[in-house]
């Protein structure tokens, strides 16, 4: 007689980490109900259509899977694979691009640590004192900072290590060579997918979010609930007893709704956590006759103390085809830091409009009075996230590990609630996927 009655999972969130949670409850026989406080999906993934080309509000891509290939292959959607003249990255120093932005003795000594310092994470020590342990200073300014901040858009000194890289274990005594090869060879087999590293689809990442949405739809019994905030988490929780529970919000949003909640409440003292710290991006796609891009490129990559407030900028035009109309060029600039907390639109425009006009003198020697310097102005689309990323600090692993007791007391009283999103197992969306398509 039980096995006639489904399960039912009830779902917290409609970004990527909540649909594909649901996809992942549908397919092992649930029914799905999920609440989304906004009146659309997707959270900070989203695509816009301008008349020029594609714009994506944050993510343009992510890295492919066997796993990925399985839940696009359910939803009928097709891979994207960039061009292959988009791979060269680039990093910006001293005026310049370079493939290698440091000295030859720097490589060096940074191979040298690689291969035979130690790389277990000191207690107390932040990202920027680790990583200038092993790889040397130089290497560390000019390659590790610019690569990180990339993907987290932090200073490495606001980092730690074991919440960056939450799944890898640091063997005492071991340098990082031999604990990735201790690592991956311990590691499951997975099966090779079939398109390797970064992926899209041809209308931009809102194809993921339509293909999930219409999946759940087509589940008679599964609901999507939107402009449905959940705010008491003790009133939700009691309607929905013997439901398994996934909150699949961001940190953010998670904290504003366990604040409260007893059982939270009870445990928390015992982990040692202050104040949690968050980080705004911004990203300006513009379409342009002109780019900074002197070649074919994926993109660029700013070290500190360049002078510039850009992190990083990627060539549209260059990485997936079809992502550009009317105008040749597509560029899309990233922006993080502290600074952004009081900036508007305007003002994040002036810096852009500067720092590009800079980059075009220097990279592309493009004159002053070029007639196509000031095309690009014409279609510019800026968005601020507000609060996007944790900062990857040791309050954040702490955290985590205060989740992972909520998790197991809840398990053990037969009321399953579990965390997924950008904050819990990494920030990129193929660890997003992943952690949600198995069932904790
Ligand atoms: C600028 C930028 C660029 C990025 N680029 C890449 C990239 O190229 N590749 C990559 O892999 N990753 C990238 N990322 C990271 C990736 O996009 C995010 O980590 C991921 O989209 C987060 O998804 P999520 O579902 O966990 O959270 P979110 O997208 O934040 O979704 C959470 C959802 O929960 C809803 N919600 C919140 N509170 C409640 C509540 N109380 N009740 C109901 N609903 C609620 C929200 O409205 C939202 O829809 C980028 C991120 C940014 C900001």
């Amino acid at each position: 007689m039980n096995n006639l009655i489904t399960k039912k999972t009830i779902i917290i969130g409609g970004g990527i980490s909540g649909l594909v949670s649901a996809y992942s409850a549908i397919q092992s026989g649930s029914t799905v109900i999920l609440y989304e406080k906004s009146n659309q999906l997707g959270g900070l993934i989203g695509t816009k259509y301008s008349e020029n080309g594609l714009v994506e509000q944050a993510a343009n891509g992510f890295l492919n899977s066997s796993s990925i290939e399985k839940l696009t292959k359910d939803l009928n959607l097709k891979l994207l694979k960039p061009e292959s003249s988009s791979k060269k990255r680039r990093f910006f120093r001293n005026n310049k691009l370079h493939s290698l932005p440091i000295s030859i003795f720097a490589l060096l000594r940074g191979i040298f640590g690689f291969c035979f310092i130690n790389s277990e994470p000191n207690l107390d020590e932040n990202m920027q004192e680790w990583s200038q342990r092993i790889f040397g200073k130089d290497f560390t300014e000019f390659i590790i900072e610019p690569a990180i901040g990339g993907i987290y858009s932090t200073e490495l000194e606001l980092m730690y290590v074991p919440s960056v890289f939450s799944k890898f274990k640091f063997y005492n005594g071991k340098s990082l060579l031999r604990n990735l090869l201790f690592h991956f060879k311990n590691k499951k087999k997975e099966i090779k997918p079939n398109l390797r590293g970064l992926v899209s689809f041809q209308n931009g990442m809102q194809e993921l979010i339509k293909g999930l949405h219409t999946y759940i739809l087509n589940n008679s019994k599964s609901k999507i609930h939107l402009n449905s905030k959940i705010s008491n988490l003790n009133h939700f929780l009691e309607s929905n007893k013997n439901n398994e529970i996934r909150i699949c919000t961001s940190l953010f949003e998670t904290i504003e709704l366990i604040k409260e909640w007893e059982l939270a409440k009870e445990i928390f003292p015992k982990y040692d956590i202050c104040s949690f710290s968050y980080q705004t991006i911004c990203t300006i796609t513009q379409f342009g006759m002109n780019t900074i891009f002197p070649y074919k490129a994926f993109g660029i990559l700013f070290p500190r103390n360049q002078n510039l407030f850009v992190k990083g900028v990627l060539a549209n035009h260059c990485i997936f085809k079809g992502r550009v109309k009317n105008l040749p060029y597509s560029e899309t600039w990233i922006y993080s830091g502290d600074w952004l907390n009081d900036a508007t639109e305007t003002s994040v425009k002036e810096i852009f409009v500067k720092e590009r006009n800079f980059l075009l003198s220097k990279l592309n020697k493009l004159r002053n009075n070029d007639p196509n310097r000031k095309i690009f102005l014409h279609d510019i689309h800026i968005k601020i996230w507000k609060n996007a990323f944790p900062i990857y600090n040791k309050n954040l692993y702490n955290f985590n590990n205060f989740l992972d007791e909520i998790e197991f007391i809840c398990e053990q009283k037969g009321n399953p609630i579990r965390f997924y999103g950008n904050y819990r197992n990494g920030i990129g969306i193929r660890s997003l996927i992943e952690n949600a398509m198995i069932s904790r």
